[in-house]
């Protein structure tokens, strides 16, 4: 089990729980995400939505080489790659992020290029002082994570400045871009997401929905969709060229990105 879930006062809570591995997500931990997200969209007993991390850091991102039931096969083609991101890392993402209730993110220590995907489709983010967010993919050749929300979330200039450079932006910086709602000290990121959650869960659920889809179909209207789809079709031209200059050397930069932190 990756995934803790539970409903309280009509809140559900999804935990992402493999903090050994700094919460890296092989598949089955995105596909139990999805199921628990899933189950929270559709109890009536839910009014709001938070996703929150067991362990020092948020996510390290994508972890390729699976541990869990999905193998990763012999031969890897550009075929499989976009058939398997196109899952995962795109319509998992768009469907978290138009879930008809107010979702939440709660993001302590590290949150690495998938991280993003994670909290990056959610309403609301509440930021440890500790949290570090960060894209380095454009290492690996490829010109950012499959879910381009830089732009979106931080304005064309920081969002260029943190791909062209890889570094990580602390919780201070990004609030200040408004990707962050609020910065907390990290031993009180539960409590006060809790709160801010029970105030919003009072409120009427339909009037959440409606607020929800008028924000989010405002940057539909915007662009917003239709830059997310295609801008997920240029990061798989940066996998077809990985895979013609040197095989799939992702694996290798993955798991030094991944040493790197623990
Ligand atoms: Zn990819």
């Amino acid at each position: 089990m990756y995934i803790l879930y539970e409903v309280a006062d009509k809140i559900a809570t999804i935990t992402l729980n493999r903090p050994e591995a700094a919460n890296a997500q092989n598949p089955d931990l995105l596909d139990e995400l999805d199921a628990a997200w899933t189950r929270a969209a559709e109890d009536p007993d839910v009014v709001v939505i938070v996703l929150r991390a067991n362990g020092k850091h948020f996510s390290a991102g994508h972890d390729m080489r699976s541990s869990g039931k999905v193998p990763v096969p012999d031969k890897i083609t550009l075929e499989l790659i976009y058939q398997a991101e196109s899952k995962r890392y795109l319509e998992y993402s768009l469907r978290w992020r138009n879930i008809p209730k107010p979702t939440i993110a709660a993001v302590q220590g590290r949150c690495i290029a998938g991280g993003l995907l994670l909290c990056w489709p959610c309403d609301l983010i509440i930021a440890a002082d500790d949290a570090l967010f960060s894209d380095p993919v454009v290492l690996m050749g490829i010109g950012g994570v499959e879910y381009h929300g830089h732009t979106w979330e931080l304005g064309p200039r920081l969002a260029k400045e943190i791909l062209f450079t890889g570094r990580a932006m602390t919780a201070e910086e990004v609030a200040r871009t408004g990707m962050v709602n609020k910065v907390v000290p990290r031993d009180e990121l539960d409590a006060e997401t809790r709160a801010l959650a029970s105030k919003i869960a009072e409120m009427p659920p339909f009037g959440l929905r409606q607020a929800k889809r008028a924000v989010n179909q405002t940057l539909d209207v915007q662009g917003f969709y239709a830059a997310i789809q295609s801008i997920f079709d240029v990061h798989q031209t940066g996998h077809g060229n990985a895979l013609s200059v040197s095989g799939y050397p992702i694996l290798t930069k993955l798991d030094e990105m991944k040493a790197a932190i623990k």
